[in-house]
């Protein structure tokens, strides 16, 4: 799905997915995405920032009551991206434009090859790390019982790390776990995704219980204590 404003733009990005063999459904106006995202349940969103009706912000915070597509965030600047991070709105990427639509249909073909199986064979079943329990198969985190919505992304993440909990995972190394080898970007995105995960999991950033920092070189998941 592309919700995108500029016709011109809108239909650039259509027709690059098309040609990958996609199905895509397009609409410029905020206040009709959500209802077209229930109508069409699609695995990637192209969502612009900026646009007539709901802002893209509020596109993704209600897509995410009832979704878990890919979302991929366009902003006409890039320091608009460290606002949207700090807004924790639940994107999986970002792009700034002017961008190329090469890229962007590339971007969205490496998340789509995100090796999920494999790490849902690998992970006994189910985890747990003090509270909170992770089930891979079902796709589902619980901290203390309770249900945790995680975006698609955050949930790789945490998978990834579960995988092997005493092993410290670079960045690096998650990036190809979870956006697989392909995948070209900001190192950065990481940090985001983690940092999204703690809020959610209630976890400190300094002191985590389930998902520690190791200063200058990566993640990898704690004991839950
Ligand atoms: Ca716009």
């Amino acid at each position: 799905m592309v919700v995108e404003d500029e016709p011109s733009l809108a239909d650039l990005v259509g027709s690059y997915l098309e040609r990958d063999g996609f199905e895509v459904a397009i609409t410029g106006d905020g206040a009709e995405a959500v209802p077209l995202a229930r109508q069409v349940d699609p695995d990637v969103v192209v969502l612009d920032l900026g646009l007539p009706g709901l802002d893209g912000v509020e596109v993704c915070r209600q897509l995410r009551t009832f979704s878990d597509a890919y979302v991929v965030m366009l902003t006409a600047r890039t320091e608009e991206i460290d606002t949207l991070i700090g807004l924790s709105v639940g994107a999986d990427d970002y792009m700034t434009k002017p961008f190329s639509p090469r890229e962007l249909t590339a971007r969205i073909q490496a998340m789509l090859r995100r090796p999920r199986t494999t790490i849902a064979a690998t992970v006994a079943q189910p985890h747990r790390f003090g509270d909170l329990a992770l089930d891979v198969d079902g796709r589902e985190a619980t901290v203390a019982g309770r249900p945790i919505a995680l975006t698609r992304t955050e949930f790789d993440i945490l998978a990834a790390l579960a995988r092997d909990p005493g092993v410290v995972l670079t960045r690096t190394q998650l990036i190809e776990a979870v956006w697989g080898p392909s995948w070209v970007g900001d190192e950065h995105l990481v940090d985001v995704h983690i940092g999204h995960l703690r809020r959610k999991l209630g976890d400190d950033a300094t002191r985590g219980r389930y998902v520690r920092t190791i200063r200058g070189v990566g993640y990898r998941m704690g004991t839950g204590s």
